[in-house]
């Protein structure tokens, strides 16, 4: 097929092992970044603080206090940003009623959506997702002041910041801005998410969660504004038991596609941003600890969880008090909106990124044994140019050498031992832009399988 110029350029010159070879920046990217603006978010979360507490549980009826004001007043937000970029998002609440071990009666959880529909592929589907839900140290305590500033003030700001942001452009794939409800209370709105994605049919790509994204100040003192940790499942939530055998054998622990996901965003982030880098943690969540991504995994879907560098345990889930000189609990003065928009340019530009980009390949597939030669082989992908072939060292974390080719269906890498290296493929457009690297098989691919638990 015809190439634009930069690429059959790059794949002309490119040698056998090439290390990264270089697609141009995408200069819409480097825009969207520059657009993030902390007093923006300030204001958000101001906002959301002045509803005293917006505990799941809390008054529904105020017009000032409580969960209901506050995702009356996000879903406004929405509509209004909406008016401003021609009806470009459709906002959504989806919910439902639950009981648990921390909702003793029947309570309605509901999450509110703004749905940007994809130009070319509407069903394929990115999502930024927060919780606007707060708590103070007693979780059933849905009374008194939780202003929830960083937990998840912030998150909840960075979404709707990336909705201001993005909003004004158009992509190839839809961008949902999830601001979700009842996590402190069991993940609920995560669940109801990841219910409303499955009966719409959405190919979900990826979840960014942001939950805590807005401290650099550390309990122990430790300050740290330059590094925000993913944290990505190492396998599939959903695997068989027979996907698991195999995977144990061949290798693949490492690399799921949530794992790749944080992949991305690392290399996205020391591309285009300065002076923050991805520190990849390969956890599903912090230890022993949830977030709404474990939800959205437990659908089948690719999700990270996105939290600053260093926590602060005085500023979450406390009464706010003084105590011996100390002050707890999570207020504004504890977030620091410098870093908080830099954590959101890393949301921002990986929400464009997969938006713009082909869908990432399907059926890839690697043979070789008993051969000096590996052969990699996938399914086209709808609105890819080439594809890049990836391998790297099996003890490496990221992705390291790459082969950008223009078939369609397969590459032989001679004198590649299929022994040594993972391999993995990503699909690129006409333009440039490169989806995720998947690893072959069941292990790696971005797409849903039937959730194998209830
Ligand atoms: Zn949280």
């Amino acid at each position: 097929m015809r190439l634009p110029l930069f690429l059959a350029a790059l794949v002309l010159a490119a040698p056998a092992a090439a290390q990264s070879p270089a697609i141009p920046d995408h200069e819409l990217l480097h825009r969207l970044a520059a657009d993030v603006s902390p007093e923006a978010e300030h204001a958000t979360i101001a906002r959301l603080v002045g509803f005293g507490t917006r505990h799941t549980l809390s008054d529904v009826a105020s017009d000032t206090r409580g969960i209901g004001a506050a995702r009356r007043w996000v879903a406004d937000r929405f509509a209004a940003l909406s008016k401003d970029c021609g009806g470009c998002l459709a906002v959504e609440t989806p919910s439902e009623t639950f009981t648990g071990s921390r909702i003793p009666k029947p309570a309605q959880v509901m999450d509110v959506l703004a749905v940007q529909r994809g130009t070319a592929d509407p069903d394929r589907v990115v999502v930024i997702s927060a919780h606007l839900d707060s708590r103070v140290s007693d979780v059933m305590n849905a009374t008194s002041d939780a202003p929830g500033a960083n937990d998840d003030g912030s998150g909840t700001a960075a979404v709707m910041e990336a909705a201001r942001v993005l909003s004004r452009h158009r992509f190839p794939a839809t961008i949902v801005y999830a601001v979700l409800s009842g996590e402190e209370q069991g993940l609920y709105g995560g669940h109801v998410l990841a219910d409303y994605a499955a009966a719409h049919n959405w190919r979900v790509e990826a979840d960014l969660n942001n939950d805590i994204v807005g401290n650099t100040e550390g309990t122990s003192g430790l300050r740290d504004n330059t590094h925000v940790r993913v944290f990505s499942e190492g396998t599939r939530t959903t695997e068989t038991p027979a996907e698991a055998e195999k995977r144990r054998y061949n290798g693949g622990e490492v690399d799921s596609p949530s794992r790749n996901l944080a992949r991305y965003m690392d290399r996205l982030a020391d591309r285009y941003l300065t002076n923050l880098d991805v520190v990849m943690v390969y956890r599903t969540d912090r230890f022993s600890r949830g977030g709404d991504q474990v939800e959205m995994l437990k659908a089948g879907y690719p999700a990270v969880r996105v939290t600053e560098a260093v926590e602060n345990y005085r500023r979450q889930h406390q009464d706010l008090r003084i105590e011996n000189g100390v002050r707890y609990g999570d207020v504004i003065e504890g977030v620091d909106f410098p870093y908080l928009a830099q954590v959101t340019r890393l949301n921002v530009v990986t929400l464009a990124a997969l938006a713009s980009a082909p869908a990432p390949p399907s059926g890839v597939d690697i043979e070789g044994a008993v051969s000096s030669d590996t052969t990699v082989k996938w399914k086209p992908s709808p609105g890819a140019a080439a594809y890049r072939v990836w391998w790297r060292g099996t003890t490496d974390p990221q992705w390291r050498f790459s082969r950008l080719v223009t078939s369609l269906t397969q590459e032989v890498l001679k004198d590649v031992n299929i022994d040594d290296y993972f391999f993995g493929v990503s699909s690129v457009s006409a333009d440039g832009s490169e989806s995720p690297v998947v690893f072959p098989g069941p292990a790696g691919t971005f797409e849903r399988e039937p959730p194998t638990r209830p």
